[in-house]
Order: structure tokens, then C-alpha cells, then sequence
């Protein structure tokens, strides 16, 4: 069966999301006696920074690099991931579990939540359900490349280069994966300068 599209999934689900968090401003502002506006706006947008759509694999392995990714096999390459950002009043929101109130973050993760399921995304670590590890990204299921693909050896071999031969930092995190870390130690042994 064909994947739907990201895009799509992405627009449906940022349009419910919007919805359920105007009813909750709607419903808290009742209850205060006041109008919704004077309460935070709270809304979500699907993100058009090139970097949450489509990654090459040495995108992918700069991400890596960078320590804001822990896989070559990131639905990002097979471009079936996109990230969907929080405001409040404009405002990027960069841990919502953080910096909401906690009316406010219940609301945004049930609205988060539902529309997962509604619109059958999965979060980064490809499961059910708001995750604030990498908490804007959703991606569709089986989108995860195999270390086998084409793309993830080419992301694998970039980041080997950048971290053994141009000096650039190790991801810890990344490299304690067993199969990655067999990839890498087979790889110094032919590779390294
Ligand atoms: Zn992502």
C-alpha cells in the first residue's frame, strides 16, 4: 500500500490541532469571564525550514554532527517527516511541557495527541503519542530507512569522515548503537588517514 502524503498529513493534522486549541481558549476564557482574546494564543504551523523537510544524506549527517539527530535512517530522507512548531502569542515554543501552563499543556498535548491518531503520524522514535525528545516531528510509519539502503551507507560514511577525518565532535549518543558502532570500527580500518 502506498504511504499517504506527508504533506498532507502534516496540514490535516496542524488544522485540528488549531481547532482543539481555539475551543480550549474558547472554554478557559468562559470560564473566566473574559473574552478569548485576552488569553495566550496558542498555535501550531507546519515548519517550512528546509532542514524539517527532505535531508540529503550528508544534510542528514551534519544534523547528526550537529547533535540534533540520532540516526542515519531518518524518515527526513525518505522525505515522509515533517515538524510541526508551537507559538503562544507568536512566540516559538521551545519546550511546550516547560514553558505552558498546565491547563494549557494537557490541552496541547490531547489536541497533539488525538490528531496523531487521526491522521496516522507517528513521533521520532516512530511510536504513538506527543514525545518531547523531538517533540514538532511526525512522520508517517514505516518510513524509516534500513541500514542497508543506499542513503544511510551515504549518511553513515559522511559522518564517519567528518568525525575521523575532519575532526569534527562524536555524537556519543549516536555512536552507542551496537550496529552503528560495528559500521564505524569497520570503517576506521579501511578508512582512516
Ligand atoms: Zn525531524
Amino acid at each position: 500500500m502506498a504511504l499517504p502524503n506527508i504533506d498532507d498529513a502534516a496540514t490535516k493534522f496542524a488544522k485540528q490541532v488549531n481547532d482543539a486549541l481555539t475551543a480550549f481558549r474558547a472554554d478557559a476564557a468562559k470560564k473566566d469571564n473574559k473574552k478569548p482574546e485576552e488569553l495566550a494564543d496558542l498555535k501550531v504551523k507546519v515548519s517550512t525550514l528546509a532542514v524539517t523537510k527532505v535531508r540529503k544524506p550528508k544534510e542528514q549527517a551534519e544534523q547528526i554532527v550537529k547533535g540534533v539527530s540520532w540516526t542515519c535512517s531518518s524518515a527526513h530522507m525518505s522525505d515522509n517527516a515533517r515538524h510541526v512548531d508551537l507559538s503562544k502569542d507568536g512566540k516559538y515554543v521551545v519546550a511546550p511541557s516547560k514553558d505552558l501552563s498546565a491547563d494549557e499543556f494537557k490541552a496541547f498535548k490531547d489536541a497533539w495527541n488525538a490528531a496523531m491518531k487521526a491522521n496516522g503520524l507517528l513521533n521520532y522514535k516512530a511510536k504513538d503519542g506527543y514525545d518531547e525528545g523531538d517533540a514538532y516531528h511526525l512522520e508517517l510509519p514505516d518510513a524509516k530507512l534500513p541500514v542497508s539502503d543506499k542513503r544511510v551507507q551515504e549518511c553513515l560514511t559522511e559522518y564517519a569522515d567528518m568525525t575521523r577525518n575532519d575532526g569534527k565532535k562524536k555524537n556519543v549518543a549516536f555512536e552507542k548503537d551496537s550496529t552503528i558502532k560495528k559500521w564505524l570500527d569497520d570503517w576506521e580500518k579501511k578508512n582512516s588517514k
